[in-house]
């Protein structure tokens, strides 16, 4: 039903949904069997819930009411430890407990975007990430994206045609969402240049830094130009552990500090405390090395599985990337499948149990309607086979139509 007639904020129609986290919902009320490509989620096997039950079940006094809205020290405290270890130079009046990566993106959108101002994004990228900008008002502007991330060189061109200097670039410099590709070094360095150019804030969001499996590590932007006041970086630990538990958290200038408390004050008071509690104990006790060990292994190989199925089931019909880790894949129909339109396959595809997002669904523009994402992390490799012959049964059925 619609909600025209109800006195509704001006802002209420940039209230979109998300294609992504809508086939959640979608897919539950599926009752025959589905491959599951569709969502960025590691899949329940891999999720370290025997270790999780262990703390929940653990005698815990002080901890189901309200905690400090910048997150629980025992958390902020392995927070720290974590960054650390990566050789990230940050401090505890810099990092604030977030609920999720999402509630990050808000918070920077909130803190930076005024109504009209310009958010330029990758294209393609994470919808939620649009999703968020937009509901500020953000008008978005897409700029391109090729396997060394966001093609950076082109951002001065683009940002003359569009008359004005953008208040934030939002980027998912590492293993991005959708397409797997990593920002190179030199960008990363031109990109830090250009927003002190035009004064913009960087949204670094990089939920699967740390899930980088093959090839070299990559400097981020808080190891390239530590504590850099145009640098705002959102982290999660959906990925690396588990979305449910909803705890991720934001580096920021310390002078924002202040500010991301009293927003976050008005959003949710504080991050869930028992889910704090349980990263926190889990970090401390050193789960976190042994579990990366582990699911990077298997999602090094499914990668791989879900490579070589679509090069045995469609040959040249497809083209895809190569990712160094994270969970997605980026697909591009080729050859004897280049019409396909992907957002008419899904339908097809679901009928067929297999589950995948189309490339409209990361653009604004109705760009890459030939592309989908594959997630490969949550499906064992003789599964991702059969989600690839299923997919292509659907493909074959829609040329044959
Ligand atoms: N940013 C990106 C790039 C993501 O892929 C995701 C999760 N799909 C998020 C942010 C949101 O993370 P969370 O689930 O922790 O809110």
């Amino acid at each position: 039903m619609s909600a025209t007639h109800l006195p509704l904020a001006r802002r209420a129609p940039n209230l979109v949904g998300s294609v992504i986290d809508s086939s959640t919902s979608l897919l539950a009320s599926q009752t025959h069997d589905i491959v599951r490509f569709a969502m960025g989620a590691p899949s329940d096997d891999l999720m370290p819930v025997r270790v999780f039950n262990q703390y929940y079940g653990e005698s815990t006094p002080g901890k189901y009411t309200y905690g400090a809205t910048d997150g629980e020290p025992e958390l902020v405290e392995q927070v720290l430890a974590l960054t650390q270890l990566q050789g990230i130079e940050t401090s505890a009046d810099r990092i604030t407990i977030t609920t999720g990566g999402m509630q990050g993106l808000d918070l920077a959108c909130k803190l930076f975007v005024d109504p009209g101002d310009l958010v330029v994004v990758e294209g393609p990228t994470y919808t939620n990430g649009i999703a968020t900008a937009l509901s500020y008002g953000a008008e978005v502007l897409e700029a391109p994206l090729d396997e060394n991330g966001l093609v950076v060189e082109e951002l001065p061109e683009l940002i003359a045609r569009a008359g004005r200097t953008p208040k934030a670039i939002y980027t998912i410099p590492t293993f991005q969402n959708p397409s797997g590709a990593t920002l190179s070094r030199a960008r990363r360095e031109q990109l830090l240049e250009l927003a002190e150019r035009w004064g913009s804030v960087i949204i670094d969001d990089d939920p699967y830094g740390l899930l980088r499996f093959e090839g070299g590590p990559v400097p981020g932007f808080t190891q390239i130009a530590p504590g850099h006041p145009l640098v705002f970086s959102v982290r999660t630990f959906s990925k690396i552990l588990a979305p449910g538990l909803r705890v991720g958290w934001v580096d920021a200038p310390t002078e924002l500090q202040q500010l991301l408390i009293n927003a976050k004050q008005a959003m949710d008071t504080c991050t869930n405390v028992p889910a704090q509690h349980l990263v926190a104990n889990f970090l401390k006790d050193g789960h976190l090395d042994t579990h990366l060990r582990w699911v990077k292994g298997l999602y090094q190989e499914r990668k791989n599985a879900m490579r070589d199925s679509l090069r045995t089931h469609f040959g040249n019909g497809v083209r895809s990337t190569n990712p160094e880790g994270g969970f997605f894949l980026w697909l591009a129909f080729a050859g004897a499948y280049a019409d396909i339109h992907t957002q008419k396959l899904f339908e097809p595809a679901l009928r067929h149990g297999v589950a995948c997002i189309p490339g409209p669904a990361f653009s604004t523009t109705g760009a890459f309607s030939d592309a989908l994402r594959l997630c490969f992390a949550t499906s064992s490799p003789e599964r991702i086979d059969e989600g690839v012959v299923r997919l292509k049964r659907a493909a074959d059925e829609m040329l044959e139509g």
